[in-house]
């Protein structure tokens, strides 16, 4: 193996520090957990993604998870290149829009509407001001360590960029902005029920059905049917937040295999194809209430953006005619396999927690059912081991609380690659 040098990138990130803040558009890219300096990117097709110093690397975070086919899959490539063809934005309504609508729609038994926005942290806040109007009641329940993007309200005790830079919120969030965010603990349904006891105004429940901003976490089932119980008792709705865990375990929503009844579903990633696309949608009686049919306003100038929406159609059909979701079950367990030999071989602290193509090492003795579980992490052995998997020409997210994603594209090769590559790595940990 030749040591992977990185000096166009340390060149690029200097120099982004003029213009750019921390040289990035999005904090978990500056690599500040795991130190040393933050990659940029020149190209990347397929499961491969190269780095501006001609690193080639197997990408197991793939944009934060919407490149499930991997990157520029062909029959996307193509769709979008027709789509340049017609024009780029329109503010007026284009044909897509019905079709990715219904294609969505289809998947999840709990939406008939839905509505496009351009994030998935719009997707999240205006499903919130939606749940408050439907139910007129003002209050949210949220899980520590769960990310719903970086709305104000929301940025009480949550994971992903967070969580790795070990910050308790955010300031500027004035306290009104969050006086009606209650936290409650993931997997702990008497936390959800104290505060139903103690609170008479609550909207909301959001949830990631399989969080994974705090690293990979799985529900138990009798949490999850604690949480349907109680959410119809006290007609509270149920959001699934499914940014992140939309199409990656099954073409639809996790919600289904885990038994959560939603009320409002969000989305994102995979059903932009890598374009900026996010979505809110549930039955009538709720999406009803949306402007223009209601009077919960919500407005986007790109949103349904017609390339972004051809990305995202030829993103599910392909899913659809792969059906990946089995393959990447066997992925998943293979990378699993590989930490738990190496960590018997070499004697360290490991876990691993993944649900369809989401998969998640934690350096820790006990298992990860939630954030304070999840923080019990050692994160100076993440470090290592990330920059070991690096060298081996593994992009994962650099970062303890990040889940890593799988592709479609993955070769048997390129899995063989990943798992004799955490090997490595974790004799690395082990000596270091
Ligand atoms: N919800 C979840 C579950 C997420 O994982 C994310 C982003 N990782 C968001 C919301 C926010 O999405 P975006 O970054 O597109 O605003």
């Amino acid at each position: 193996m030749s040591i992977k040098k990185f000096k166009n990138s340390q060149e690029l990130y200097e120099r982004g520090q003029a213009h750019l803040v921390g040289a990035v558009n999005s904090p978990v890219r500056a690599f500040k957990s795991v130190g040393g300096s933050p990659l940029f990117i020149s190209s990347a097709k397929g499961s491969k993604i190269i780095d501006v110093d001609d690193n080639v690397y197997i990408d197991l975070v793939l944009s934060y998870g919407p490149m499930i086919l991997g990157h520029r899959f062909p029959a996307v490539e193509k769709k979008i290149k027709k789509a340049l063809r017609h024009g780029y934005s329109f503010g007026a309504s284009s044909k897509g829009e019905l079709k990715l609508a219904k294609m969505i729609c289809s998947a999840f038994g709990s939406m008939d509407k839905i509505r496009f926005v351009n994030s998935g942290t719009e997707a999240v806040f205006s499903a919130i001001r939606l749940a408050r109007a439907f139910t007129g009641k003002d209050q949210i329940i949220k899980f520590s360590g769960g990310y719903h993007g970086h709305a104000d309200a929301l940025l009480v005790a949550a994971g992903s960029g967070l969580a790795t830079l070990s910050l308790p919120g955010s300031k500027g969030v004035p306290e009104d902005a969050v006086k009606n965010t209650l936290v409650a603990e993931f997997n702990q349904i008497e936390s959800v029920k104290n505060h139903i006891k103690e609170n008479h105004n609550i909207a909301a429940i959001i949830i990631e059905p399989i969080p994974g901003n705090m690293g990979v976490v799985l529900p138990n089932e009798d949490f999850i049917k604690g949480l349907n119980q109680l959410a119809k008792e006290h007609k509270i709705l149920i959001i699934a937040d499914e940014v992140m865990s939309g199409f990656r375990s099954k073409f639809g929503g996790a919600q289904d295999l885990i038994g959560l009844n939603a009320d409002i579903t969000c989305l994102g990633k995979v059903i932009g194809g890598g374009f900026p696309v996010g979505a809110y949608g549930a039955r009538n009686e709720i999406m009803e209430m949306v402007a223009p049919l209601g009077p919960v306003y919500q407005a986007g100038t790109l949103s349904g953006n017609p390339i972004a929406m051809a990305a995202g159609i030829a993103t599910l059909k392909e899913l659809k005619k792969q059906n990946p979701y089995k393959k990447f079950n066997k992925i998943a367990a293979k990378i699993e396999k590989a930490f738990l030999k190496g960590s018997k071989e070499f004697d360290l602290p490991v876990q691993v927690n993944r649900f369809g193509s989401m998969v998640n090492p934690f350096f820790t003795k006990e298992p990860v059912t939630d954030f304070p579980s999840a923080q019990k992490s050692d994160t100076e052995m993440f470090k290592i081991f990330f920059w070991e998997m690096i060298q081996e020409g593994l992009f994962i997210p650099p970062s303890q609380f990040e889940s890593w994603f799988l592709c479609s594209s993955m070769t048997k090769d390129e899995i063989k690659k990943v798992t004799s590559g955490i090997h490595t790595a974790l004799k690395k940990v082990a000596e270091t």
